[in-house]
């Protein structure tokens, strides 16, 4: 067994309540421990933000025609989020059932310092990939991919790490956020696809899938499940094929990380080839997705939306779509085809 018995060492690096004394009694925090702390407090703001109204409601059928013309421009940035992978049987974090009232994903500052948390996602994603591994792409994943192939769009920015859009058969796909297919070591660097590794904690962990009894209802969107804690003590981690450091995370962007600056790169080449956006399924409640939108604005490009609850950029776009998102890109379809 890899797993530290007792992680309350590690809390005040996370909790940053000034002090170790309930746990470690002399520990004094460090200048790098406030920075870990504080970072990781301003991921849970982040995890945390609720979007609220910020525009009266449009037309339907107006806000339909008007992305109907957008789309019929050509040239269209999609940027798309959880709302486009629910039909597949992902949950979404913020919708009206979201996650986010269950569970709260881990931060990248938990995942690196606290080798308790790190275990325990280990334990839960396990179980969770297994779900995963089965979601297929949606109708809507596939339109998208048709609109790319009649030249309507010009690739996607998805913040989903379930690798759905490329699944589908779309081209010029930038997962923001990383994809769950690949881990990483963060002792090393080296890379693993996660089927390997996978493998690899089946070997390790023989029976343990069929003894947890599991709720579809608990796995949450980034392949994670709640599992109970006598399920996670048992669960066997295995290292780093290279330096065997247990140090392994998937290759995703975590609250409170950032997005790799060559990714950056990778969208604003994208950007530069688009002259509209268009958000589909996302609140937008996470920058790194929001900005691009805040960059079509600056840009002067028109902004659509299609998203089944409000979005943080309602107020700057020139249509907004309330809606449901696979019967909505089925209808823009239908008017274009
Ligand atoms: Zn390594």
């Amino acid at each position: 067994m890899t797993r530290t018995s007792d992680a309350s060492a590690e809390r005040p690096l996370i909790d940053g309540a000034g002090g170790g004394d309930a746990t470690s009694g002399q520990r004094r925090l460090t200048s790098a421990d406030l920075a870990i702390s504080t970072a990781h407090q301003a991921a849970l703001r982040s995890i945390a933000r609720v979007v609220d109204e910020t525009a009266e409601p449009q037309d339907a059928g107006r806000a339909a025609a008007g992305l109907a013309d957008q789309l019929r421009g050509g040239r269209v940035l999609v940027i798309t989020g959880a709302g486009v992978s629910t039909d597949s049987g992902i949950p979404d974090y913020r919708g009206p059932n979201g996650s986010l009232k269950r569970h709260r994903p881990m931060t990248y500052q938990e995942f690196r310092h606290d080798p308790a948390a790190r275990h325990r996602y280990w334990a839960r994603s396990f179980i969770g990939w297994r779900h995963m591994g089965q979601a297929g792409p949606n109708r809507g994943h596939e339109l998208l991919a048709e609109f790319e192939r009649r030249g309507w769009i010009s690739g996607i920015v998805t913040q989903n790490v379930d690798g759905l859009h490329a699944a589908a058969g779309s081209q010029r796909v930038i997962p923001l956020h990383g994809d769950l297919s690949v881990v990483r070591c963060l002792n090393c660097g080296n890379t693993e696809a996660r089927p390997h590794l996978d493998a690899r904690l089946a070997e390790a962990n023989p029976g343990y899938v069929e003894r947890i009894d599991l709720d579809p209802e608990a796995v949450n969107p980034d392949g994670d499940v709640t599992l109970a804690q006598h399920h996670v003590d048992a669960f066997v981690m295995v290292g780093c094929l290279v330096c065997s450091s247990v140090e392994l995370k998937p290759d995703v962007v975590y609250f409170g990380e950032n997005v790799p600056a060559e990714r950056k790169r990778e969208v604003a080449a994208l950007e530069a080839d688009s002259s509209s956006l268009l958000v589909v399924g996302s609140s937008l409640a996470v920058m790194s997705g929001y900005k691009i939108v805040l960059d079509a604005v600056r840009a002067g490009q028109p902004v659509g939306i299609i998203n089944g609850g409000p979005s943080r950029a309602d107020a700057k776009a020139t249509w907004r779509w309330r809606t449901r998102v696979t019967p909505a890109l089925e209808d823009l379809f239908a008017r274009l085809a």
